[in-house]
């Protein structure tokens, strides 16, 4: 685990990044992990020096097992609101039962417990600034179509892109599997979207975080198509 930016910290689990964000009235949790590990989630606050009970919302990028893994168990440790696009809230919530639709979801689904289903406290529907403040929301539909990416205003702006991206080695970013997207053509509109707003740093749910100039990367990978 290391911090990315001021008060916002990265926390691997396995093959994905979750993210406790340091704010002046607690913390946030962005994303939360694979199933079973929300312990690793809840000490990675505590090396902040913080208290799982002063986590008070938890921002979720989209309704994947890898990325919801934990919300059950954390909001119940500690009271959090869940926040997530009302278009991937159902699979959440479990209202809607999320159908492993490609040979290599099935073989997540297998290899991984299903998570916990948990309510979803505010499911957005519009971009703008959100109930945390400092926090504003961008819907970025392709990856899945309720797919939420936030911008936090901190350090010249840091993204979450959640699975909008991946971080590459080399410093660029990157698209996610073919096989875990639902829509390619959408993907990539968001990730031109993404290019147009303004912010230094960003963080992936895959890959390496990008420090300086990150909206660039996103304009020239949109560029390239
Ligand atoms: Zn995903
Ligand atoms: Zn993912």
């Amino acid at each position: 685990m290391r911090e990315v930016v001021d008060g916002v910290i990265e926390i691997p689990i396995g093959y994905v990044n979750a993210y406790a964000v340091v704010v002046d009235d607690g913390v946030v949790l962005v994303d939360t992990g694979i199933p079973g590990r929300a312990e690793k989630v809840a000490r990675a606050v505590e090396a902040a020096r913080r208290s799982i009970g002063e986590v008070h919302t938890i921002l979720l990028t989209h309704w994947h097992p890898d990325h919801i893994g934990g919300v059950a168990e954390l909001r119940r440790r500690s009271g959090a609101r869940v926040v997530a696009h009302a278009m991937d809230a159902p699979l959440i919530t479990g209202v809607v039962k999320a159908r492993p639709a490609t040979g290599f979801m099935r073989v997540v689904a297998a290899i991984m417990p299903p998570p916990e289903h948990v309510p979803v406290d505010e499911a957005l529907t519009a971009d703008g600034p959100i109930s945390v403040s400092g926090f504003t929301a961008i819907h970025t539909p392709g990856h899945t179509r309720g797919h939420m990416s936030f911008l936090l205003d901190r350090d010249g702006g840091v993204l979450f892109a959640g699975d909008a991206a991946g971080g590459r080695r080399s410093g660029r970013i990157r698209r996610s599997p073919r096989m875990v997207t639902e829509d390619r053509a959408a993907e990539l509109a968001s990730i031109a979207r993404l290019g147009d707003l303004s912010f230094e740093s960003a963080v992936f749910g895959h890959g390496r975080a990008i420090s300086r100039e990150a909206a660039q990367r996103f304009r020239e990978f949109a560029a390239l198509g």
